[in-house]
C-alpha cells in the first residue's frame, strides 16, 4: 500500500481516455457514464483543452496571488458576466469553494454588525465537502464520525421541506446552503418551492442564500449554473467539478449583496486562480459555446430518462424511475439487488456509472454524450442488470453478503 486507503478503487487501470470513452491497460474500451464524477463535461482528451493547457504552461505557469495575471482575471470576467454575480474567489476544488462560502457568510455577518450570526444551516442528505467546515456542513454520518469535534455552528434541515425552513432560518442564520440538485446522496433535484420559500426568507431575516453547485453547475442541468434551471437567483455559488473539465479548480461567485464580506486579507489560496486550470476553464467555456452544449444536454438528458423509464418498466422487481436534472439522473436499485454490485456488473459489461448515496446508480456522463452513446449506455445498463441478476441467482438468498465483493 503506497497509496493511502482511502478510496475502494475498481480493479482496473485507466490509461486513456478519447471523448466518452476511457481505456485500460489491456487495450480495453469503456463507455464513461460518470465522467469522473461529473468533471469531464467535454469528455477526455479534449482537444481544445489539451491545447489550451499546452499553451499556457509554455509561457506562464504559477506565479501568485500577489500579482495579477491574465487567465484568472478573464475567467472572473467570464463568469461574471454569465452569472450576474459581482466577483469570484478561485480555489482549488469543491471543498474548499464551500469553506470560502462558510467563512465568507460569516464575515460578512460580522461586517455588518451582527457577531452573533453564526450558523450555517444545510439540509438533510448534504454533501459539501471533506474539509471540516464543509464536513460540519455534510449530514452523512459515515463522513463525519470519528472526526469530531467538528466545527460549532451548523445546522440541519429536511430536505425539500419548505415549510421546515420557516423555523430554520431564524436570526442566528449567517447562511442556508443548498445543493439545486443533491448528487451524493442519490440524485435529488430540490423543488421550485424549496428554492423559492429559501430565498423569500433569506431576504426577509437576513441570511445568505449559497447554492452548491459543485457537482450539478457547469451545464449539467441543461443550463450553465443549476440556479437558471431552478429559477432562484442565490446570493453565492460554489463551483469546482467540471469547471476546468478535469484540471483542480474551485470558484466561490458572490454577488452585490454578499461579495463585501471579504477585504484583502481574509482569506486566500495558493494556487487559487493559478493560470493552466484557468486556461483549461476558458478554453471549456469557449467550447462548450461552440456546441450549444446547453440545448444537446436537454435532447440527451430526454432520451435518457425516456429510455431508462422504459427500462424501469421493464424490470420493476431490479429498478425504480430515473430522477434528477439534466445529465444528472440516479436511479434506484431495488432490494435485494445492490448498487455497488450493479456498477460492477456494468464495468464487466464495458459501461463506467457511479453509485450513490440510497443504493442508487448514478450516471453524469460527458456533456457531449450522443445520441447513440445514450443508446448504447442504456442498453449495456440493461445488460448489466441482467447479469447481476443471473449472479444472484447462482450465489442463492445464503451467499447475499458475497455481492458487494465483486
Ligand atoms: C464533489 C462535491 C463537493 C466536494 O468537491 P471536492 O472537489 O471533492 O472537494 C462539494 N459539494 C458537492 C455538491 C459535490 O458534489
Amino acid at each position: 500500500m503506497t497509496l493511502l486507503d482511502t478510496y475502494k478503487r475498481a480493479p482496473i487501470t485507466i490509461v486513456a481516455g478519447e471523448g466518452c470513452e476511457l481505456i485500460d491497460d489491456r487495450g480495453r474500451r469503456y463507455l464513461d457514464c460518470i465522467g469522473g464524477i461529473a468533471v469531464c463535461a467535454l469528455g477526455h482528451a479534449h482537444p481544445a483543452i489539451a491545447q489550451a493547457v499546452a499553451a499556457q504552461a509554455q509561457v506562464l505557469v504559477h506565479a501568485s496571488n500577489l500579482y495579477h495575471h491574465q487567465p484568472s482575471e478573464e475567467l472572473a470576467r467570464e463568469l461574471v458576466t454569465r452569472s450576474g454575480m459581482k466577483a469570484v474567489f478561485f480555489c482549488n476544488s469543491g471543498t474548499e469553494a464551500n469553506e470560502a462560502a462558510i467563512k465568507l457568510a460569516r464575515k460578512w455577518a460580522s461586517r455588518r454588525g451582527e457577531p452573533a450570526r453564526r450558523t450555517i444551516l444545510a439540509c438533510t442528505g448534504s454533501f459539501h465537502g471533506r474539509t471540516f467546515g464543509a464536513l460540519a456542513a455534510t449530514d452523512n454520518a459515515a463522513y463525519r464520525e470519528g472526526f469530531e469535534p467538528l466545527p460549532a455552528g451548523f445546522a440541519f434541515t429536511p430536505f425539500n421541506d419548505a415549510a421546515a425552513l420557516e423555523d430554520a432560518i431564524t436570526p442566528e442564520v449567517a447562511a442556508f446552503i443548498v445543493e439545486p440538485v443533491q448528487g451524493e446522496s442519490g440524485v435529488h433535484a430540490a423543488t421550485a418551492e424549496f428554492l423559492q420559500t429559501a430565498r423569500r426568507l433569506c431576504d426577509a431575516r437576513g441570511a445568505l442564500l449559497i447554492f452548491d453547485e459543485v457537482q450539478c453547475g457547469m451545464g449539467r442541468t441543461g443550463s450553465l449554473f443549476a440556479f437558471e434551471t431552478a429559477g432562484v437567483r442565490p446570493d453565492v455559488v460554489t463551483l469546482a467539478k467540471a469547471l476546468a473539465n478535469g484540471l483542480p479548480i474551485g470558484a466561490m461567485l458572490a454577488n452585490e449583496r454578499s461579495a463585501g464580506g471579504f477585504v484583502p486579507g481574509d482569506h486566500g489560496s495558493t494556487f487559487g486562480g493559478s493560470p493552466v486550470p484557468c486556461a483549461a476553464a476558458l478554453a471549456h467555456l469557449r467550447v462548450r459555446d461552440e456546441l450549444d452544449l446547453d440545448a444537446r444536454v436537454r435532447d440527451r438528458s430526454a432520451q435518457f430518462f425516456e429510455a431508462l423509464s422504459e427500462l424501469a418498466s421493464s424490470r420493476p422487481e431490479m429498478l425504480g424511475e430515473p430522477r434528477g436534472r439534466g445529465l444528472l439522473i440516479g436511479v434506484t436499485v431495488q432490494a435485494p439487488y445492490d448498487s455497488g454490485a450493479v456498477v460492477g456488473a456494468a464495468r464487466e459489461c464495458g459501461l463506467l456509472i457511479g453509485s450513490a448515496g440510497g443504493n442508487t446508480v448514478r450516471l453524469a456522463p460527458p456533456l457531449i454524450i450522443s445520441e447513440e452513446e445514450v443508446s448504447r449506455a442504456v442498453a449495456l445498463l440493461g445488460r448489466s442488470f441482467d447479469s447481476a441478476q443471473d449472479k444472484l441467482r447462482a450465489i442463492g438468498e445464503t451467499g447475499l453478503s458475497r455481492i458487494d465483493t465483486w
